[in-house]
């Protein structure tokens, strides 16, 4: 591993200046970045580690939101009992993350930002209409989660951005959410296809807003509109999670590889938007 200059800045203004050298890279738990670079195919000049900025770890209740540190480690996440209780299948995601040991360093901004197609977190956080809060040399804005992926290993943040925060909003009493992955081991694989689904019902248990997210199955995780709208105005019947999983098997555009084909991820992707549907559904009280 060639040497790198590592910086550790204080502030979000001065790490969004450091980010702007072209051969800087942020550094939040270095789960994806540090074994990059072992294998040589990461070379940065300069790593600036995000974690001393305020307001980059933690998890801060609102009137109306979570707002979640992007550099929070991930096993933090399910110590929030708060955020546990609200979006359970997005703190589920993030704890599948690696092993123990990993999600003690690995972030969600690190899983977001390293745009893998399968990154567990991120079908969760789309199913949850996160929010990234995003710094740059010329202040911030925001975006959604399933805007900041470009491409299997590409991200759209410009030179010197860098995400500082998501923010899940609060819920409404009957609402939860779900993630479930499939891999070919038990443990400590890459999603062959990862799905998550975030629903609203009423006291009568129909769905009155659901909203899917699906990783794995395309260069790029995917919000699947078509799929949460199959759901509203039903009680989760045949018939519509027939429709949700038909609404989720034409968006998919896998590549074969050792650890399915692309028939195999299509329909296994339908299948799981089904069951994630499901545990959404029971999680937020519904009555079938
Ligand atoms: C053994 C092992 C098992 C793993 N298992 C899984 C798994 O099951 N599921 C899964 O999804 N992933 C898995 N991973 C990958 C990795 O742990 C996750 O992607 C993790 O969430 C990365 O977070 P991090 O904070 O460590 O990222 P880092 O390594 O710090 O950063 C990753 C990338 O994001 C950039 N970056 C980091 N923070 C920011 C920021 N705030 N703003 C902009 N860019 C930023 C970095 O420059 C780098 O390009 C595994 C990794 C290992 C080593």
């Amino acid at each position: 591993m060639s040497q790198s200059a590592y910086r550790a800045p204080m502030t979000a203004a001065e790490a969004a200046q450091a980010l702007t050298h072209p051969g800087a890279r942020a550094l939040s738990g270095g789960t994806d970045l540090l074994v990059q670079m072992k294998s040589g195919r990461a070379r940065p000049e300069a790593i600036i580690d995000l974690k001393r900025i305020s307001g980059a770890i933690g998890v801060r209740e609102t009137a109306d939101s979570f707002v979640i540190g992007a550099m929070t480690p991930c096993a933090a996440l399910g110590e929030h009992e708060g955020l546990v209780k609200a979006w359970p299948g997005v703190v589920e995601a993030a704890n599948l993350i690696g092993s123990t040991q990993v999600q003690g360093r690995a972030t969600l901004a690190g899983n977001v930002c390293n745009a893998s197609p399968a990154a567990d977190s991120v079908p969760a956080l789309i199913a949850a209409r996160a929010v990234c809060r995003i710094v740059g040399p010329s202040g911030e804005r925001d975006a959604a989660v399933e805007d900041i992926a470009a491409g299997p290993g590409k991200n759209t943040l410009s030179a010197g951005e860098f995400i500082l925060s998501f923010t899940l909003p609060k819920r409404p009493a009957r609402a939860s959410d779900a993630y479930l992955r499939f891999i070919p081991r038990t443990e400590m694989d890459i999603a062959v296809v990862g799905v998550g689904v975030s629903l609203t019902v009423d006291e009568a248990g129909i769905v009155t807003a659901a909203e899917v997210g699906l990783g794995a199955v395309a260069p790029t995780a995917l919000r699947v509109v078509e799929a949460g709208a199959a759901l509203v105005g039903t009680k989760l019947d045949d018939a519509a999670l027939s429709a949700l999983s038909r609404a989720v098997e034409a968006v998919c555009r896998p590549i074969s590889d050792k650890r399915g084909t692309a028939a195999f991820r299509t329909r296994t992707a339908g299948v799981l938007a089904a069951r994630a549907a499901k545990i959404a559904y029971a999680r937020a009280g519904g009555v079938a």
